[in-house]
């Protein structure tokens, strides 16, 4: 059967002197993988359109019950160039993929997620700065998709929203997504992640503004690291598979 869809490049690898296999995140399949032959000759037909993070328009022969697929055509939608001219950009943006590779389970479609994704690379190609916050804010995101949205605006046992305690952490729980304050974990001996109140409301500034509003306000780099860290042990917690991002490591040892 042929099919036709839109989607954005996760991964290509070489197969053979001349074929390439392509994972791609698709807009009516889900993630898919498929045969691109020729794809590594010069000139061939697919151009750049497989790059990663690449937006493309593709066709391909759709065999059931099998999980290579082979390409038929592909073109660009949107070639995200500035993701790919912009090393720190580059850096962010191979690590949204790298986690959407990790986290998407093969053919299960989900449009809405496929329009997160394009909307993310689309403010962070856009972005002249702060284009971490669209990744961060795009974590939190996928969380709420995935049915695990964090609940950060109050303490879950007493109610105290951040500003109204006079301690400066609170405690992550990891089962549910809530926070305790530190009073109250205290009290119950809870556990959970120690987190910074400033990076729990950063976390709720990051999950309210709007995608296009994002880099407007810069978030420091130790609360950056600190959600970044709190965000990995989360979605490690509630999704099987996720792994270290190798691009951010690459990012923030570099500095
Ligand atoms: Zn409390």
């Amino acid at each position: 059967m042929i099919d036709e869809t839109e989607a954005i490049v996760l991964r290509s690898m070489d197969f053979s002197d001349t074929s390439k296999i392509v994972t791609l995140y698709s807009k009516k399949f889900g993630k898919i993988k498929v045969m691109a032959k020729g794809a590594k000759r010069a000139n061939n037909k697919f151009g750049a359109s497989l790059q990663p993070m690449t937006y493309s328009s593709i066709v391909f022969y759709n065999k059931p019950s099998r999980d290579l697929h082979l390409l038929s055509k592909s073109e660009i939608v949107e070639p995200f160039i500035s993701l790919h001219s912009d090393s720190e950009k580059m850096f962010i943006g191979l690590a949204l993929i790298e986690l959407l590779n990790m986290a998407m389970h093969d053919e299960e479609e989900n449009p809405a997620m496929f329009e997160l994704v394009v909307q993310a690379m689309k403010e962070m190609n856009k972005a002249e700065k702060n284009s971490i916050n669209i990744f961060l804010a795009f974590q939190l995101r996928l969380c709420a998709m995935f049915g695990f949205r964090l609940n950060l605006s109050a303490c879950r046992r007493c109610g105290r929203q951040s500003e109204e305690t006079h301690s400066l952490h609170g405690y992550l729980q990891l089962t549910n997504g809530t926070y305790c304050c530190s009073f109250c974990n205290e009290e119950t001996g809870s556990g959970g992640v120690k987190i910074t109140l400033g990076a729990i409301r950063s976390m709720q500034w990051l999950e309210e503004t709007p995608l296009q509003n994002l880099t407007q306000l810069a978030v420091s780099s130790s609360m950056r690291d600190e959600i970044l860290s709190a965000l990995q042990l989360y979605l490690r917690y509630h999704i099987e598979g996720i792994r270290t991002l190798n691009s951010l490591s690459l990012l923030y040892s570099q500095r």
